[in-house]
């Protein structure tokens, strides 16, 4: 039985609420606070008299600490599920903190403003020392360990899909596959068809900002980093078939290099289709990716939110989505001396979601396990003083969850490798 505040109200928080609401024993009561009201309200109105949990809305500026503690302080909840952007994990962190709050997101934290010169020096330093050029990292919110210890709350850090099952499929596949992992190729396949040119599966601006990056990977404990979309391989994905997928930095190979140290190498691969990458080169080479303000007929405006606005709102890809997505993991290891290797891994349909929760594969992927992952703490599983991921805690019972709220998975030994 637990009290629940929901920061956000797009794609991915939109279903996280509903199977909150599935799974009203645990999610007794929730607060869905975002920017723009009306969504929240809007988002209750569809729910009410299907759900036992009790719902209330409010409006929230995440930006503002103290206008997250003033909410904290009136509603009360034992946690706080950021589903807001990375922007806000510092700020809504600093927010639980202040009030001893749990704490839960899907991202890490990513600066908005990356040509602040105060945020730019520090970024600077971290990819001298550290060897990679992503504008997230893990170093921010890992900061807030020692004063989450003291304050006695935990913050679960990263329970989507990917960050989130790929990092419990890690500690699973450890748990019950492996005495030693050599290597973990993370394969994300979207073989979904919106029938649009281009039109982006999550947040425009985060996902454009992800893919227009240089790649990384972590190889005998440093970071070996490429040009964007230079590292390519094709792949026979079980239930959706052949895709090109291309080698990304990512935010969870940062933190299984650190929870799982033996691993010799990391990587991860996106699939894109080439429409996808033919339009996103001529966006870029445009400037329209580009989050530095430009004036424009008197005004400033950033050309990522700009375009952000011209492409369709991915909460509104759902019912014209079709097909498969598969995300997993490949391991390699050894077990009693023995080479092995084995792909866990989920296949989600996008119809079958939208009938569901009326919201495409990519946003149920992600509200799912951060409804598992916020049911973990609140229920006392995954609590713990300090700040975690996933990996980091006794995978069975998320994994048990995933098959009980609709991401099943499988295990498949001696799958094809990545080369
Ligand atoms: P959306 O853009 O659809 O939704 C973001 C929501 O946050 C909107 O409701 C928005 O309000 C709200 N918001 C933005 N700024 C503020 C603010 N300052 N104060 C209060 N509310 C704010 O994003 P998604 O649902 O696609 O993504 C949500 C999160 O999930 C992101 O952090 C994303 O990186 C993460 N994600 C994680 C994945 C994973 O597998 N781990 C995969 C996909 C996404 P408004 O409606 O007013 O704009």
């Amino acid at each position: 039985m637990s009290r629940v505040l929901v920061i956000g109200c797009g794609g991915v928080a939109s279903v996280a609420i509903r199977k909150c609401c599935q799974n009203s024993e645990v999610f007794e009561e929730l607060c869905i606070a975002s920017r723009t009201k009306a969504k929240c309200d809007a988002l209750k109105e569809k729910l009410e008299g299907k759900t036992k949990t009790k719902i209330t809305t409010a409006q929230v500026d995440a930006d503002r600490t103290e206008d997250v503690i003033t909410l904290i302080r009136a509603y009360k909840p034992d946690a706080v599920l950021n589903v807001a952007l990375p922007y806000q994990d510092l700020t809504i962190m600093d927010a639980c903190l202040e009030t001893g709050v749990h704490y839960i997101d899907t991202a890490n934290y990513e600066a908005e403003n990356t040509e602040d010169p105060k945020w730019r020096a520090i970024y600077e330093k971290r990819c001298k020392e550290k060897g990679f050029t992503a504008y997230f990292d893990y170093s921010w919110q890992w900061a807030y360990r020692e004063r989450f210890e003291k304050a006695g709350i935990t913050a679960l850090l990263g329970t989507g899909f990917d960050p989130g099952v790929t990092g419990v499929f890690c500690a699973y596949a450890k748990k019950h596959y492996f005495d030693t992992i050599d290597t973990i190729d993370i394969l994300d396949c979207n073989g979904g068809d919106h029938g649009y040119p281009f039109a982006t599966n999550f947040n425009p601006e985060i996902n454009l900002r992800e893919v227009s990056a240089p790649g990384s990977y972590w190889e005998d404990g440093h970071w070996v980093e490429v040009p964007a979309m230079s590292i390519k391989r094709e792949y026979d994905f079980p239930e959706v078939g052949m895709k090109d997928m291309y080698l990304l930095h990512h935010e969870e190979i940062e933190s299984i290099a650190v929870n799982i140290p033996e691993v010799k190498r990391i990587r991860f691969f996106m699939t894109f289709g080439q429409s996808y990458l033919t339009h996103m080169k001529c966006l870029e080479n445009v400037g329209m990716l580009s989050t530095k303000p430009v004036m424009f007929e008197g005004r400033e405006i950033v050309p990522i939110q700009f375009l952000k606005a011209l492409l369709p709102d991915p909460a509104s890809l759902g019912p014209r989505t079709v097909g498969k997505t598969n995300i997993g993991c490949i391991f390699k290891g050894k077990k009693d001396g023995k080479e092995r290797t084995i792909y866990i891994y989920n296949v989600c349909d996008h119809q079958e979601c939208y009938r569901e929760v009326e919201s495409q594969a990519i946003s149920y992927t992600t509200g799912v396990p951060a409804m598992i992952g916020t049911m973990m703490v609140v229920n006392g599983t995954w609590k713990k003083p300090g700040v975690f991921n996933v990996e980091e805690f006794d995978p069975d019972p998320y994994m048990e969850a995933l098959n009980r709220f609709g991401l099943p998975w499988k295990v498949e030994e001696n799958p094809k490798e990545v080369e």
